[in-house]
Order: structure tokens, then sequence, then C-alpha cells
């Protein structure tokens, strides 16, 4: 056992992590640090599906067979057996249901903390997040999410910080990190005239050296050199299915997958490599929302990512790409009927997300226009009490009243949606599910057949042999 090893195992024993025996596992049982490293990585681009429930992989492999003609490039590495396949344990320090902080905190600061914490212990303890510890190798290092650049998921790779709703003060820290690209939505932290104090963060990433770039023309003009700060939206960008549906929104907000193309560009210049975290996070919030069609268009967008990533490691041959998610989420899935087939193949013509068609009723709208709307949304008719149901829910709104004042009936429509296209959900909730993690390149023998989501932190370092500290 080499040193750091037995540091880590050690920190273990010590109780710096509550959790670990929880569920019955312990450190011995999966972390494979002495496991022989037969080649090393120099980069690492690490893809994560957030709140992908193994039915949402599912299915996006269905639309991808069955409307394209093709299997997901995720699917398609298994079929080429490219891939070390493994399940994750995804627990908390608190909790057998993670969050998306302590989730991604596992990963990359090798520690499970409570769900909301960014790399904090209980006492005020700070592990180091693993992208300052690739930076400090020589590496460049990034993320690029479709959710604010500052939530919780690219937070939980760059930061320590005792609340993942620190949004505000995580763009602050970003700003002294100065990583290589840092890119999403999550104008509202950065923006003068939104953010509560006031603080003009563009102006200040830019006299720190920054390239900001605010659009997808601008993003594709960047030339490798300075930093990088991209933000695309004040919260997170468009859904998929939204954005291919709106010119305006297609044109000016960057795909994940060009998002990741650029941050490769720029990065893979440096002979050290480079850390690239790629979160499609707006999976998880299609699947907050039981936003079947919202959810199925995201995770081929993911997967779109994953190709971008595998089709530079395939050339690159020094890269190790790792496709995973961090929990999963609402546990959607195509339910067994005889019409499930021809009402999954719905999902070929949708043409919104449900999250559009919610937003844009007003008070007083007519059934007739609401069921007009479903009816664009989905590409099929619904009935008119079906429609009413939907409605009601906006009159509630009081005159003069803001929509947001009403929780929106997503669950309601997701039980609609069912009925037409045979996909069901459990819940709008995180769930224990283990999980799908596929390595693949230089370094993937490292990855056992089941893992912690902390070992993750330990087997990136020891992949590209850098100091576990
Ligand atoms: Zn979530």
């Amino acid at each position: 056992m080499k040193r750091r090893d037995f540091l880590f195992k050690g920190i273990l024993a010590a109780g710096a992590a509550p959790f670990v025996g929880h569920l019955g596992y312990n450190d011995s049982a999966s972390v494979e640090t002495d496991a022989i490293c037969k080649s090393t990585a120099r980069n690492i681009i690490f893809l994560v599906s957030d709140g992908m429930s193994s039915g949402t992989l599912a299915m996006a492999d269905h639309l991808f067979k069955r409307k394209m003609g093709r299997l997901s490039t995720w699917m398609q590495l298994y079929h080429d057996k490219k891939i070390t396949r493994a399940i994750m344990d995804t627990a908390s320090a608190n909790s057998m249901i993670t969050d998306s902080a302590a989730a991604s905190s596992a990963w990359g600061g090798g520690v499970r903390v409570v769900n909301g914490a960014l790399n904090m212990g209980a006492n005020g303890e700070e592990y180091e997040p693993i992208l300052q510890k690739f930076k400090a190798s020589g590496k460049s290092v990034g993320c690029v999410t479709t959710v604010p650049i500052t939530h919780a998921t690219p937070a939980g790779f760059c930061v320590n910080m005792p609340s993942r709703n620190q949004q505000a003060e995580i763009a602050e820290v970003y700003k002294s990190l100065k990583f290589d690209v840092m890119m999403g939505g999550g104008n509202e932290y950065f923006n003068k005239d939104i953010r509560s104090d006031g603080r003009d963060m563009y102006a200040e990433f830019s006299s720190e050296g920054f390239q900001v770039v605010r659009d997808k023309k601008s993003m594709q003009l960047l030339i490798p050199g300075a930093p990088i700060l991209g933000v695309f939206s004040d919260s997170g960008v468009p859904y998929t299915v939204d954005q291919q549906s709106d010119n305006t929104i297609s044109s000016s907000v960057p795909t994940l997958a060009e998002m990741t193309r650029k941050a490769i560009e720029c990065m893979s210049l440096n002979k050290k490599g480079f850390v690239l975290q790629v979160e499609g996070g707006k999976v998880d919030w299609a699947a907050h929302a039981n936003d079947t069609s919202a959810l199925v268009y995201d995770q081929i967008a993911f997967d779109d990512a994953v190709t971008e990533a595998i089709n530079f490691a395939e050339m690159d041959k020094k890269t190790l790409v790792i496709i995973t998610t961090d929990h999963g989420n609402g546990n959607p899935a195509l339910i067994y009927g005889s019409k499930a087939d021809t009402n999954f193949d719905r999902l070929f013509n949708v043409r919104q997300s449900n999250e559009w068609i919610l937003d844009n009723i007003k008070r007083g709208e007519s059934v007739a226009s609401v069921r007009e709307r479903i009816e664009h949304a989905w590409g099929v008719g619904v009935k008119a009490e079906e429609a009413s149901e939907i409605q009601a829910f906006y009159n509630e709104i009081k005159a003069n009243g803001d929509p947001e004042d009403i929780k929106k009936p997503f669950r309601p429509l997701a039980l609609l949606q069912e009925k037409y296209f045979s996909v069901g959900w459990a819940c709008m909730q995180h769930t224990s599910d283990f999980v799908e993690f596929a390595a693949f390149g230089p370094a993937k023998d490292l990855f056992p057949a089941f893992l912690l989501n902390t070992d993750v932190h330990h087997l990136m370092l020891k992949a590209c042999g850098v100091e576990n500290k």
C-alpha cells in the first residue's frame, strides 16, 4: 500500500466520512487504490447526466433506435465492448438519497458530505476539490453545463461552500480560481441588475483577464488562451426540445455538445493535459417536473456531448472518458400495454416541453386554447375535458396575479401525457438507485464493477498519476 492510499484509508477510519458503513459497505469493499494502473491518462472528460434514472437512459436509446436508426453513443460503446462498466452507490453523508451537491462533492472532494453542502464537513472541514488538485498539477480544467455554471454539480468539482444555494458567492470564487473554461447558464449570479449586491461580475471577470461570452456565435469565435466564462441564459439554458423549435434560441444558445467541443478545443492544447466536467443538468430538472418530452431530448443532447468526448478520445488516445449520473430521479419508464410501442413513437413528433405548455397558459385562457397548446406541443390531440382539468389550475391566479403564484400542474400534465405516450413516473424526486458508470480509454480498468461515489475521486487522480494528498 502506497503512503497516500494509507492516508486515505486512515481518513475514512478516523470517521471523517461519517456515512461509511451506513449501507453496509466499507472503504475496503471497493476502493481499489492498490489496483495496478496499466496506462496513465493525460486528460479526463467526466460526463454526468444529472438525475438520470435507468429508464431515462433506456428511453433515450429507444428513441435513437426507432427515430434515428442507430444506438445512442453510450449504448454503442457497450455494444462494441469498449467500456469498463460499473454500478455506483450514490448515497450522501446523511441519507441514502443524495442531492447533487453531496453527489458532486463525493466525486469532487472524495468524502461524503451532507446534502446541500459542497466539499465541507459538519465541523467546517474543507476537502480540496478535484479541479483545484488537477489545476495545481499543471492541467487545464473546466466545466460546461446546461444549468447555471454556479450550480451544485459543477461547483462540487471546484469549490468549498457550506451551502449550494450560495451561488452568488460561488461566482465570486470562480473568479479567483481562474479555471480555464466555465460555461453554462446563470446570468442571475453574474449580472449587476439581478445580483442583490449589484456587483457586475462580468466586468470583474473581464478585468481579471477572462474572455467573457454571452452567446453562441461569440463562443464559437473564442480562441484558446485566456480563461473563458460563458453564460448563455438567466438560469438553466432552455430545454433541447424547446431550443430546437425556436430559431432565436437555437441561434443564440449553444448546445451541450457545442460547449463540450469548444472546451476540448481550448484546453487540449495544454501539453500537461486537461480535466473537463460536462453536465446534462436539465435532465434532472425535467425529471423533477415529470416532463417526458423535455427529458428524452435533453438526454439525447447529453449523448451528443458524449459523442464529442469519445470522438476526441478515440483520436487522442490519452483521454479517460467517464460517463455516469449522480443519482436517479423520478424513475420514469415506458410501461407495458398493447399500444405502448406506438404511443412511445409519438415522442418523435413532440415540439415543446411540458414546461413550455404550462408557462404559457394565461389566466382566463379558454379550454379550446389550452387544448390547442397541448396538441401543438405533443403532436397529439387530447380531449376537451382533459384540457379543462389542466386549465382549471390557472383559475386560481388572481386578477393581475403572477402565474408564478400558483403551483403549476406538472404532475397532472404528466399523468395526462402517460395516457398518450405510455411513459409513467414513480415520483418527482431523487431516488437511491444504484447508477450506471462507464469508463473509456486509458486507465479504464482501474474502475471496479461496484464502486462508491467517493471512490471516483481517488481513482481519477490515480488514473492521471496525480498525487492524492
Ligand atoms: Zn435534482
